[in-house]
């Protein structure tokens, strides 16, 4: 057999063996952060529980431990749609790998558990509910397992966003095989989160590896909502064209309404939402992998560890449900460490729409109020006047520093003292409830607070309150941020399908203790960053200009490369491969093989074709 794995399981050290793996099948030249530590205690058999953010480097962290240690590496995931992806990215790098799952016929899945009971096999990718069949136990007492990787392990959280039950099974593994070392993996994970990890994976004695989780390529944005599609048309002609990007939105209905606009616009988009037939789904997530600066309008159903590593933004037109989730979202973009955008426009419709989930949702009180609890982190880090990385971090425990590539540091908010316009509206809201015993939405209160003489305030005589027209000193989408930052302070509340106003306990003292409100002004329109630190064509954009057009070239070459096989582009190589080739030029194999990402595998299979490519006369 000539399976890498058995080149890396000579006689060498383990350390040896693992950065001989990481050089010549990976085409790597040393670990980064963790990996090396994380690498070495699982090849002597430990266990481990890895938080790295995404783009971090975590699959090596299993499938070098795979490769050098006796048997195959079982790596559990719930990523079905993308197992044949990752299946055919080890494959062209010479790695024996295989996957389970329910979109195989029974040949197909004949084939794989023989090579897998003959020692075959690499790496096996498995299906969670897999692991709940008798026959999947017998299956691999048949084989050798060299270790089992737990993927997105968040997904056995209830408190997460991601719950699985299937995952909850996944404390049979070390019952039933308590000498194969284990190693669950997430980008995703508050205190809290980790703690379940490690309870129902009964990882107690497991080593912790947890990296920082800042992404300091991603630049994070968060801007009011006017007019949604119009901002989003601005933000992806001035700063994204041509690029990779996902676009979130909370209902099917603006999905498929915002891919046709985008369309309607030029833009090459398609949808992607769970209302979708099957077909259509997999045919539209096959195109973003594989076409170059296709974008993709989608339901949160989208992207669990999409690898596609050029995303260069992710935009989310309706505020996520938390802050994990945002966190995991904005994740997908920029994994090949490039310049990349996070951007949001949220409003108060957002907020009422949000709440009237929650309200809805089934789950006793108790699950409401953890609902809510997400639900108004997520308002805070929209409202914050201070560097909305360091929020982002200190959410998931880490400190920082003001990071100089978000918003709120590049343009700091100014502030104001809220503390008037606060009273006026929250007494607004009062006196309706103790003169009239009625509740409104924050439309209506404003039009009060405006004095406009319309229908509905002639109607209940809303002109006679006392509070008619004494907000004119504020424009209405002024008061707007007023009531978004009133609740995002916990100082209003919002309820049901109309989203009626209240004051809160702490809203009182607003009135009648004193209490300041500070408070971030509105923009008139969102400052655009400086052009530096846009993403916009970031591949390229710092290419020394003479170097171009032989990047172009590679890229022209590798598109029709992938083509032919069938792979998305980044399986043949990745955009940062592929520009140290055409910053360096290399002129014979051994320079090619001495570039990041080429290995052994793909210089064999590509070298000479790359090396023409770049002799090749432009
Ligand atoms: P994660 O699963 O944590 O999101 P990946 O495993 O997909 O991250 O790795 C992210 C990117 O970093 C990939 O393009 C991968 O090839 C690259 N990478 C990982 N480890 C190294 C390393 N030691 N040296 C160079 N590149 C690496
Ligand atoms: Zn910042």
């Amino acid at each position: 057999m000539d399976s890498p794995a058995a080149t890396a399981q000579l006689d060498l050290g383990t350390d040896d063996a693992a950065h001989e793996v990481l050089r010549r099948v990976f085409g790597y030249a040393s670990f980064r952060g963790e990996q090396h530590a994380i690498v070495s205690h699982l090849v002597d058999g430990g266990d481990a529980l890895v938080l790295m953010p995404t783009g971090g480097g975590k699959s090596l962290c299993y499938q070098v431990p795979a490769l050098v240690r006796p048997g195959t590496g079982v790596v559990v995931s719930p990523l079905i749609a993308l197992m044949q992806d990752q299946v055919d990215a080890l494959a062209a790098l010479g790695v024996q790998a295989g996957f389970l799952n329910s979109s195989q016929n029974q040949d197909e899945r004949r084939e794989v558990e023989r090579r897998y009971a003959a020692g075959e096999l690499d790496l096996l990718y498995l299906a969670p509910e897999r692991l709940r069949l008798e026959s999947t136990g017998r299956l691999l007492d048949r084989g050798k397992i060299a270790l089992f990787a737990i993927d997105e392990a968040h997904c056995v959280s209830q408190w997460g966003h991601d719950f699985r039950p299937d995952y909850l099974e996944l404390s049979v593994l070390h019952q039933r095989w308590p000498d194969v070392p284990r190693i669950a993996l997430t980008a995703t994970a508050t205190e809290k989160t980790r703690e379940e990890i490690v309870e129902r994976l009964d990882l107690g004695t497991a080593r912790r590896f947890v990296a920082g989780f800042d992404r300091p390529n991603i630049q994070y944005r968060i801007e009011p909502k006017n007019r949604p599609d119009k901002q989003l048309l601005d933000f992806i002609t001035a700063e994204h064209p041509g690029d990779a990007g996902i676009v979130y939105c909370l209902s099917r209905n603006s999905v498929d309404k915002t891919a046709a606009m985008l369309n309607e616009n030029g833009i090459a988009a398609v949808p992607y939402h769970a209302g979708l037939d099957q077909r259509t789904r997999a045919a539209n997530q096959s195109r973003f992998l594989r076409e170059d600066g296709l974008i993709v309008v989608a339901t949160i159903a989208f992207g669990m560890g999409i690898d596609k590593p050029d995303v260069r933004f992710v935009a989310h037109l309706d505020l996520p449900k938390s802050v994990e989730g945002y966190y995991q979202e904005t994740g997908r973009a920029g994994r090949d460490g490039l310049p990349s955008t996070a951007w949001m426009v949220y409003g108060l419709s957002d907020v009422v729409q949000q709440r009237k989930l929650i309200e809805g949702s089934e789950g006793d009180a108790a699950h409401r109020r953890q609902l809510q609890l997400h639900l108004d982190a997520m308002l805070a880090l929209c409202e914050t006047v201070s560097c909305r990385r360091t929020r982002l971090l200190a959410y998931f425990g880490q400190p920082g520093e003001a990071c100089g590539n978000c918003d709120t540091c590049l343009t700091p908010p100014e502030t104001w003292d809220g503390t008037v316009a606060a009273q006026k509206l929250l007494s607004a809201v009062l006196r309706l409830k103790r003169e009239r015993g009625q509740s409104y939405g924050a439309g209506h209160i404003i039009d009060i607070l405006l004095g406009k003489q319309n229908p509905k305030v002639l109607q209940y005589d809303h002109h006679e309150l006392s509070v008619f027209g004494i907000g004119t000193d504020l424009r209405d989408t002024e008061w707007r941020g007023v009531v978004r930052q009133l609740l995002a302070q916990g100082l209003l509340a919002v309820h049901g399908d109309y989203g009626v106003l209240s004051i809160t306990e702490a809203g009182n003292e607003v009135l009648f203790e004193g209490r300041r409100v500070p408070m971030r002004r509105e923009p008139e329109r969102a400052p655009r960053p400086s052009r530096s630190s846009r993403g916009a064509k970031a591949a390229v954009a710092e290419l020394p200009a003479a170097d171009v057009p032989v990047f172009e070239r590679l890229r022209q070459w590798r598109a029709s490369t992938a083509k032919e096989q069938g792979v998305p582009a980044y399986v043949v190589f990745h955009d940062a491969t592929l520009r140290e080739i055409a910053a360096r030029k290399p002129g014979s194999l051994s320079e090619l093989g001495a570039v990041g990402g080429v290995g052994d595998n793909k210089l064999a299979k590509y070298g000479e074709q790359v090396l023409a490519a770049l002799a090749e006369e432009s």
